[in-house]
């Protein structure tokens, strides 16, 4: 059976393969007077099949109980009719076709029933890992470094050009009149090490871009991109980045060039797209959807009891590029987020604004985390970043003093944990410098006196090609001040290509980064090119990730052994060679839930009649929730996807789709544990068990 050949079979071709390949089916149905006649009929026919485990069965059991039921989309907030049996049975048994309903439903469907004539397509590790991985270059290969010098050199004649045809003589990236050419490029070359030369020269339009990549772009793309451009939608790339791209393909960049530029769902939807995450939704007074009250303005998000996200009026709300499937698109689209550099200055009122949200984090009885984000928390200026962790540190030291006076079980969490989300590690390396390093250093060595003790760089590493020996030596400074690094990826169709996850997971641990999560990307309309279905997610968690998995012992040993360490690389690398794994599974599959927050627990209920899977879904039970979230009971997500729209897609990029066939079969899911480096650290007495800044019941 080909599953190449299927995925592109028409309605005619899927019914005979039903007849050829799944006879009991296919005569129930034809014999079948009626759905109710099949449904009955078919529930007897899987209670027969002995040789089926009780999951499928349970699989099964779920389709025919939840056909002809509704179900609330979450994502959507629209009431959803499941119809997966129904469509199915009218198709086998009426002659005329119903074209409005997917092929990929019954392509689906197909291979769903396949177990039921003992026909399986086994789930295994991937035996030929090497072979997988060994596709993928690194930024840091030979042939790539080379590569990537000729595009800089390139790319600064372009630069030298744009500089002397520039009208803002306040620039202080300029060229005396007297300069040879050969001059300016020394100068250019000079200035390609300081992050401000590659924000001031940032490219913001789609013809400027096709130039800095040698005109590589295709006539369907550009005229995507004008389109994108007269919606106003944001263009920022930094030169830095784009001499990471390939012009010639002399390499496959497709996990680069798919994450900056822009499909055309998404320049449709632009201007549309809704906040995914319904607790990024602020209003003054009430409680988000978590059941959170937060300050007024928007600067805290949270979802969570123990942590909370600072969003600061600063540089901060801009990052080093926009992502084509950004978490925020909601707020660029609103320009909350933008990429203005000079109007996001901090107002006067920023200081004031500041203490009054320091405030909020003292007096909550929880929070123990601050995850200082944007946008991207390393966009803010050297100062801008030393007086929001100075506030921190004056929070945390009084919070820390407070408590002398709590008795023991009254007392406040502490912070414990500081985290700057930053993808600037790979859209502009050169922004660690000699300054920002000294800032986090001393920040560091005082507040691991009030009792702080982890310091986190939460980064964004897509593809194995970013690392490049500049993102290398910034993570070495990094790492070298005793601030950890963790790395959290969306798990996009051309990352979710066999063996490329594992490649980045392998290059990140060589230099002593752990991954934290691998996000599935939000189902909403916008990321429909980009989106790879969950199934697949579930796929690479228990087929290649597994092969890095350890003990919860060994987990719990390696966190002794890193506990206070600044040499992390090191350790991290005789660890692997001990246990003799090919990297560490450090990092958690999942989804975003809105409003339930990060989760893989799942199984499949029901296809729409697009194709796409209808998954329900369960919060994560290891974590702490707030408690309106444990009151839910189930949430239910429609994919964006079909599955074979996902391998028709993988297909026209040459992927071998033989090796994804047992996607299919990927229905149900649990959450990873939390993996033993990232819980929190304990305190030395009890904490209060009462909740501060939250509200039970949600206003309508
Ligand atoms: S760095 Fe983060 S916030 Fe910024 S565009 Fe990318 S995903 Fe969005």
């Amino acid at each position: 059976m080909n599953i190449k050949n299927i995925i592109y079979y028409d309605y005619l071709e899927i019914k005979s393969l039903y007849k050829i390949e799944l006879p009991s089916l296919f005569s129930l149905i034809a014999n079948s007077n009626s759905y109710s006649d099949f449904s009955t009929g078919l529930q007897t026919l899987i209670k027969e099949k002995d040789y089926l485990d009780s999951k499928y069965r349970s699989l099964i059991s779920e389709l025919i109980s939840y056909n002809s039921k509704s179900i609330y989309e979450l994502s959507s907030q629209e009431k959803i009719k499941i119809e997966t049996l129904s469509y199915l049975y009218n198709f086998i048994k009426n002659e005329d076709i119903d074209r409005s309903v997917s092929k990929d439903l019954y392509i689906d469907l197909f291979f769903l029933f396949l177990p039921l004539e003992k026909k399986l397509i086994h789930k295994e590790k991937s035996l030929k890992l090497d072979t997988f991985i060994n596709r993928w270059d690194s930024g840091l290969d030979e042939n790539i470094q080379d590569k990537r010098e000729e595009n800089k050199k390139r790319i600064i004649n372009l630069l030298i050009e744009k500089i002397e045809k520039r009208k803002d003589l306040s620039s202080k990236y300029q060229f005396e009149d007297s300069l040879s050419h050969n001059e300016k490029y020394i100068k250019v070359e000079k200035w390609w090490e300081n992050y401000r030369f590659h924000l001031s020269m940032a490219i913001k339009s789609p013809n400027e871009l096709n130039k800095f990549l040698g005109f590589s772009l295709s006539k369907e793309i550009m005229d995507t991109l004008s389109l994108a451009k007269k919606k106003n939608m944001p263009f920022f790339y930094t030169p830095y980045y784009l001499s990471l791209i390939c012009v010639d393909n002399s390499f496959d960049d497709y996990s680069l060039r798919s994450y900056v530029l822009y499909s055309s769902e998404l320049i449709e939807t632009y201007g549309n797209i809704k906040a995914w995450e319904r607790e990024d939704i602020i209003e003054e007074g009430k409680p988000n959807a978590a059941g959170w009250l937060l300050p007024e303005g928007g600067n805290i998000h949270r979802r969570y009891p123990e942590v909370a996200i600072l969003i600061p009026d600063t540089r901060g709300r801009a990052c080093g590029g926009l992502c084509a499937s950004c978490q925020r698109m909601y707020d660029f689209q609103s320009s909350r987020l933008n990429f203005n550099l000079s109007n996001l200055a901090p107002k006067e009122s920023w200081d004031k604004k500041l203490h009054s949200l320091m405030n909020y984090f003292e007096n909550d009885t929880q929070i123990r985390d601050i995850l200082l984000t944007g946008g991207d928390a390393l966009m803010s200026k050297n100062k801008t970043l030393k007086n929001i962790l100075d506030s921190i540190y004056r929070m945390a030291k009084r919070k820390h003093l407070a408590n002398i006076n709590r008795e023991d079980g009254e007392k406040y969490a502490e912070i414990k944990r500081v985290r700057l989300g930053s993808r600037l590690l790979a859209y502009l390396p050169m922004r660690i410098d000699d300054e920002l390093i000294e800032i986090l250093k001393e920040f560091r060595e005082k507040s691991l006196k009030i009792g702080i003790e982890q310091f986190v760089i939460q980064t964004h590493f897509q593809t194995p090609l970013e690392i490049t020996p500049k993102a290398k030596e910034s993570i070495e400074k990094i790492l070298a001040i005793g601030w950890r690094i963790t790395n959290q990826l969306v798990y996009n169709v051309a990352v979710s290509r066999k063996g490329h996850n594992i490649k980045l997971r392998q290059e990140l641990n060589s230099l002593g980064v752990l991954p934290y999560y691998t996000f599935s990307v939000k189902g909403f309309k916008e990321n429909y090119a980009v989106y790879s279905p969950i199934s697949r997610s579930a796929q690479e968690k228990n087929e290649e990730k597994v092969l890095g998995q350890i003990s919860q012992e060994k987990s719990i040993q390696l966190l002794k052994s890193l506990r206070g360490k600044p040499n992390i690389k090191e350790i991290l690398n005789d660890f692997l060679n001990k246990e003799n794994i090919p990297f560490l599974a450090s990092d958690r599959n999942v989804l975003n839930i809105p409003a339930i927050g990060k989760s893989m627990t799942f199984r499949v209920i029901g296809i729409s009649k697009y194709g796409q899977r209808i998954l329900e879904f369960e919060h994560d039970s290891t974590r702490n929730h707030s408690p309106i979230i444990d009151d839910i009971k189930h949430v239910y997500i429609r994919e964006n996807k079909s599955i074979a729209e996902y391998l028709r897609q993988l297909d026209s990029l040459k992927e071998d789709i033989s090796q994804y066939a047992s996607i299919w079969y990927y229905t149900e899911e649990e959450t990873e544990k939390c993996f033993g480096v990232f819980q929190y650290p304990g305190y030395n007495f009890n904490t209060t068990k009462r909740i501060s800044n939250f509200q039970e019941t949600i206003p309508n």
